[in-house]
């Protein structure tokens, strides 16, 4: 440790299970990278099996990748102006010279660094992230909303990709955080005709609460899927089907209640194996079903990218991401939050560390 080094609380993954609230040293700056005070961290439901079940890409490794802050120092051949700037924080450093990465593509690099998974993130008072990984952020936007920023731009990743225009009928299959943030993000985008598949009380207020009309809410557990979204399209199925749970029956039910020449957008991360009986193979082809996957979200300086597209949305108060906020937790309580979300003990959408 150098002499007069600075100490700070921080999240240490140690191994499997095994977090613990340590004082720490503050991170050292490399080259062009700022030292941002973190203010709001969310917690991610990848998070959770990243810390408790498979581990991070390598140990010890602060977590958190969904932050915002005040940047408190800059590093050498940082631009200095970025001093007091509050800031968001996209997570992903591209490694700049792999095919996505050269046009642009930077979600999709294949030698990517990533900050809360490969290296030190946001569940700590302080956190080393490079300039060109840095959105400052307009006034009227909150830290904890700034905090929201990677879901939301993941959640507008899948709407911008497939396209989803006013006229379509638009149906929404799993209410997690990016089920609910498209929800948001159509609605504000002019969409009317959104059918929502749920299975959870507190899931359907929420979307109440975000201006859905409880005709347009469809609870699996006590209506034929198939039956309920027939009846409400007159027989045809909707235009643009996301599929937000990752589960084969749900890919099924998507391919079936697309119509035809429709568009099908794959998010939620899958959670075993996928297959695809013959007969409903053969929709793809028959309805000339467009199926496309999203992952992750654009982010490249240029005011056309999911993140300068969210921050728009937010400085109009277009979008009210705080809504989904259910518990707020100190950065010494944050193991509470990591607690609810991996026992499932209480309802809740996004967990936010405050601090
Ligand atoms: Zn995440
Ligand atoms: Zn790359």
């Amino acid at each position: 440790m150098r002499a007069g080094m600075s100490k700070m609380k921080a999240w240490v993954l140690h191994d499997i299970g095994d977090l613990r609230l340590e004082t720490v040293d503050e991170p050292e700056l490399q080259e062009k990278e700022v030292l941002v005070k973190v203010k709001a961290a969310g917690i991610c439901g990848s998070d959770i099996p990243r810390i408790y079940q498979n581990g991070a890409y390598s140990h010890p490794l602060i977590p958190g990748h969904e932050f915002s802050g005040v940047v408190v120092k800059t590093g050498d051949y940082a631009d200095a102006s970025w001093q007091g700037q509050r800031v968001g924080v996209f997570p992903l450093i591209p490694c700049k010279t792999c095919l996505p990465c050269r046009r642009k593509q930077y979600e999709m690099c294949q030698n990517y660094s990533y900050l809360g998974s490969r290296r030190d993130g946001g569940f700590a008072e302080y956190a080393a992230v490079p300039e060109e990984n840095l959105i400052r952020l307009p006034d009227q936007v909150t830290f904890e909303e700034a905090a929201m920023l990677e879901p939301m731009a993941v959640a507008v990743h899948a709407m911008r990709r497939i396209s989803a225009k006013e006229s379509d009928r638009i149906a929404i299959c799993g209410l997690g955080t990016i089920g609910l943030l498209l929800f948001m993000f159509l609605r504000e985008a002019g969409m009317r005709e959104i059918y929502v598949f749920g299975n959870k009380e507190y899931q359907k207020q929420t979307l109440i609460r975000l201006g859905l009309d409880e005709e347009y809410y469809c609870d699996v557990r006590v209506n034929d899927a198939d039956r309920w979204i027939m009846e409400r399209t007159k027989g045809t199925g909707v235009d643009v089907f996301f599929e937000c749970v990752g589960k084969n029956a749900t890919l099924i039910q998507a391919l079936d209640q697309t119509t035809s020449a429709g568009r099908v957008m794959l998010v939620g991360n899958p959670f075993g194996d996928m297959s695809l009986e013959k007969s409903v193979y053969w929709k793809i082809l028959r309805k000339q079903l467009t199926v496309m996957g999203t992952w992750n979200s654009s982010f490249t300086h240029e005011n056309t990218d999911d993140w300068h597209y969210v921050l728009s949305r937010l400085e109009e108060k277009g979008v009210l991401p705080a809504e989904l906020i259910t518990h707020r937790y100190p950065l010494e309580q944050l193991e509470q939050g990591f607690g609810i979300m991996r026992d499932k003990t209480e309802d809740y959408v996004k967990i936010m560390g405050q601090y």
